[in-house]
């Protein structure tokens, strides 16, 4: 009985060993805490509620979440159908987003932009994507993406410009991903070779988004492989130059009104001065920028997408009737719309403070990844929930929820994985502890 008590002690030791160290008792180990960035609030502003709640918004916010909500419903809702069906978007909605401001949201006004906040734009998409996903994107793509790179990395003639077109007629596009290079964008292989003060672009991207209708693409290719990623320059790329060819749309599952193209450059020359930033500098640059478009992909997918989704099956519910009562009576549904609900309120406040630790220049890199995750993830499971309370109705594109299902799969996999945004947040993690 003693040597048992004993050769269990010794392998007991033998373990803890190998333990790691915050584990050897139970006092608290000395890093607690980390997992949320807390700030205290130094300066109240004049007319804000100090502590506000995530959904406190400012009298221009609510203006244009106004104003766009009533544009969507009027003026897009009528058409979704069919532009999902032609895989085309209509000319009345591309010319009513540029007439409403919501291509130029935080263009300064001096540049014919909105000059509205970032929230601003956040709560454009969310409120365009309620309606329909496939704008929501090309609008959020032309503001979190391409206005924002032009704004802070161009020079004053390069902003003068593009950044008026841009906010009143010019589609951007951003072009990042190849056949080789997706969620290891950093091993393209578009090359743009040096020649006197021009560069010549050679190569090949997948994927582009609003290509089809786009007159300015920023195309991330490298000026010297020998360097490795060290070497990849954002170039500004106008349309009609040429040698650049734009490929047939693809034939996608759902966002099908927005435009997805693959593009080829054959000798493709490209002016000195069109060298968006620092030579070298693209591969930071894609980064920073995906970080914050994020943000937009989870207002477009889950606050946009899943709560239109559900704002049109939860009236339905309290409609339809089975073993005579209404189908939202019985509590096995209830149950579910309640988790869902929750799931939605959380995902919207991941977003929301995602948006607002943008604005107040805090680190937000962790929680934008944590917020295009969980928003996609939910819309997905949002959207298949409400496919199944309506049953069969449900399943056919009579109705707009199978629409909804099918543009939410892309949260998962454009600006990052699902996958990738898990990386991001581990890295983060690993970081803190
Ligand atoms: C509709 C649409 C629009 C798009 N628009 C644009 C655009 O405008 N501009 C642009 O540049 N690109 C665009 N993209 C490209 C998009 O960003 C890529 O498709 C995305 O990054 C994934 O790359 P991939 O398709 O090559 O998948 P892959 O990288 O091949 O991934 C396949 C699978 O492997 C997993 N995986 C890969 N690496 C890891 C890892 N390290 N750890 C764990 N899992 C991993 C992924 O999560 C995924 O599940 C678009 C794509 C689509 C479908």
């Amino acid at each position: 009985m003693l040597s048992l008590s004993l050769s269990l002690l010794r392998c007991f030791i033998l373990l803890r060993r190998h333990f790691p160290t915050c584990l050897s008792s139970w006092k608290i180990p000395p890093h607690v805490q980390k997992s949320s960035q807390s700030e205290a609030l130094l300066e109240m502003a004049n007319n804000r509620l100090p502590l506000a709640p995530l959904q406190t918004f400012t009298d221009d916010e609510i203006m244009i979440k106004s104003s766009v909500k009533k544009f969507a419903q009027e003026q897009i809702a009528p058409l979704v159908s069919t532009m999902d069906e032609n895989s085309k978007m209509e000319k009345s909605v591309l010319e009513g987003l540029f007439q409403q401001g919501l291509m130029g949201v935080e263009i300064d006004t001096k540049y014919g932009g909105t000059g509205a906040s970032f929230f601003s734009t956040i709560l454009v998409i969310e409120e365009l994507a309620k309606v329909d996903a496939a704008v929501a994107i090309f609008c959020d793509l032309q503001n979190t993406i391409i206005n924002k790179m032009i704004t802070k990395l161009g020079t004053e003639e390069q902003k003068a410009t593009y950044l008026p077109k841009l906010a009143t007629e010019m589609i951007g596009s951003f072009c990042l991903s190849e056949a080789g290079a997706g969620s290891d964008p950093f091993a393209l292989k578009t090359r743009a070779d040096k020649k006197g003060n021009y560069y010549v672009i050679n190569g090949s991207k997948m994927w582009i988004s609003s290509a089809e209708y786009a007159d300015l693409f920023l195309v991330m290719a490298n000026v010297d492989p020998n360097i490795g990623y060290k070497g990849i320059t954002c170039f500004l790329v106008d349309r009609d130059s040429a040698g650049l060819r734009i490929g047939r749309a693809e034939n996608k599952m759902g966002i099908r009104a927005s435009s997805t193209c693959p593009l080829t450059f054959e000798d493709v020359k490209v002016p000195e001065a069109n060298i968006l930033g620092q030579i070298g500098h693209g591969y930071k640059y894609a980064i920073e920028s995906l970080n914050e478009g994020r943000i937009g992909i989870a207002a477009q997918q889950m606050l946009g997408l899943a709560q239109g989704c559900f704002d049109y099956t939860i009236p339905y519910m309290k409609e339809r009737t089975q073993f005579g009562k209404r189908i939202f009576d019985f509590q096995g549904l209830q149950h579910q719309v309640a988790l869902v609900a929750t799931q939605l309120e959380a995902a919207r406040l991941l977003t929301y403070n995602a948006a607002r630790l943008v604005e107040a220049g805090r680190p937000f890199i962790k929680e934008a990844s944590m917020a295009k995750y969980y928003a996609s993830e939910i819309a997905g499971l949002t959207t298949s929930k409400c496919i199944e309370w309506m049953g069969g109705v449900g399943y056919t594109k009579d109705y707009p929820v199978e629409k909804y299902f099918r543009d939410a799969k892309i949260g998962t996999i454009y600006e990052g994985t699902s996958n990738i945004q898990l990386n991001t947040i581990a890295k983060h993690i690993d970081v803190e502890y």
